[in-house]
């Protein structure tokens, strides 16, 4: 087996358990590994750090999975796929049946996403190593959840698993939307052409957050994509919603599935817009405002903008509450740390001119996991803010 040697001092990390070896921290490859092939870390004296699976072209040359001299075979990824879903399905029940299975490092599992809509599975596999397993996972699933489909959707491509016989085809646009149930509310989830695997689990208990003080409040879900928040408030008596994002297709799934659950609202509830160019023109106060933008700062060199950005929106959303307004305002950049965004609505609130509270503190919910050694994982950072 090919075996990379780490450059002395830089073993630490990997002591340490952290599941990702950079090209910069590499001594010495012996032999020349295929992408996505098993191989073995050692220190630059040889002695056995972990396994991990190679990636030709990435910057993290290396994901590291066993600190153990053990095979990464199928009966491993078995295992661990076995291992983390079992508390994960306690999760499910007659009102909730999506949940995040697989969360990539922080189950162990480095590039590894899989989450589960009813009994169809989607999978995305972020790396080398986990594209060259995916079908022995998708059998896998296939298998042990009796799945419907398991559908292999990575990086924006849409590509299907093999072990996928009745998986939604490309072609037909009605079967790759699945219906789910989370919290006792439909949601229309459309696997192939949705964003990531198609929903936003990652937000459901800030979204029953919502439902618990929406009522009779006049709701502004500001990039709503399929409406996830806006049919939250409503459940809990929202007075009115509106529905603001730049995607069309978005926009028409937000209204099916307001009206999945029997509620009616307006054509003009859902606007298509730019969040921060409606914000800037909108003359109209609400009482409750949900933000939820895409990530802002993608790498670390757009952390600045990103900042700006997320300070220019939050303060636009703030000027538009009522005294005695709520906010939940969210960033899912991975390299805005909970303080900086602290830091950002902070001067948000205060070149706003308002005055600010923190009701509570959120994050992703119980099936994100974070691997404590990969503090990278935490990625989704919320406020309930009330504004004065
Ligand atoms: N709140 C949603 C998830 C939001 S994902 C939920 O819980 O399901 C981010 C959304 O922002 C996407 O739907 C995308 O279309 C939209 N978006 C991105 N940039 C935007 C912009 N500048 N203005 C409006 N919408 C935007």
């Amino acid at each position: 087996m090919v075996t990379i040697s780490v450059k002395e001092k830089r073993e630490k990390s990997v002591l340490r358990r952290h599941p990702w070896l950079f090209t910069g921290a590499v001594h010495r490859v012996e032999g020349t590994p295929q992408d996505g092939e098993e191989v073995r870390v050692l220190d630059q004296r040889g002695a056995f750090l972990a396994r991990g699976l190679y990636a030709a072209d990435s910057q993290i040359c290396c994901r590291l999975y066993r600190w153990e001299d053990e095979a990464i075979d199928t009966a491993f990824w078995t295992n661990q796929i076995r291992r983390v879903t079992e508390n994960r399905t306690r999760l499910l029940n007659e009102t909730t049946n999506a949940c995040r299975l697989v969360n990539a490092e922080g189950d162990g599992l480095p590039g590894l996403v899989i989450d589960r809509y009813d009994r169809v599975f989607v999978m995305q596999c972020g790396t080398a190593g986990t594209r060259r397993w995916k079908t022995a996972i998708a059998e896998f699933l296939a298998e042990a959840f009796n799945a419907a489909a398991v559908v292999e959707k990575s990086e924006g491509r849409e590509k299907t698993g093999t072990a996928e016989t009745q998986a939604p085809s490309r072609r037909s646009k009605q079967e790759a939307v699945v219906e789910i149930v989370e919290n006792g509310l439909k949601y229309r989830v459309d696997i192939l052409h949705g964003q990531k695997t198609g929903f936003y689990l990652d937000q459901r208990e800030n979204r029953a957050l919502i439902r618990s003080v929406a009522q009779g409040r006049k709701v502004l879900d500001c990039f709503s994509y399929t409406g996830a928040f806006a049919v939250s408030a409503l459940a809990g008596g929202a007075e009115k919603v509106t529905c603001v994002d730049a995607s069309r297709t978005a926009l028409k799934l937000a209204q099916e599935n307001t009206r999945a659950n029997g509620f009616a609202l307006p054509e003009e509830a859902f606007v298509q817009a730019n969040v921060f160019e409606y914000l800037r023109q909108c003359e109209t106060r609400f009482d409750l405002i949900v933000l939820d933008p895409p990530a802002l700062a993608k790498h670390r060199r757009d952390t600045q903008s990103g900042a700006r950005a997320y300070k220019d929106v939050n303060m636009q959303a703030m000027q538009k509450l009522t005294p005695g307004g709520l906010l939940l305002t969210c960033s899912c950049s991975q390299h805005i740390s909970p303080d900086l965004f602290q830091k950002i609505v902070f001067s948000a609130a205060y070149d706003s001119r308002r005055h600010a509270c923190i009701l509570q503190e959120r994050s992703h919910a119980l099936d994100h996991p974070i691997n404590i050694y990969h503090p990278e994982g935490r990625y989704l950072h919320a406020f309930l803010l009330r504004i004065d």
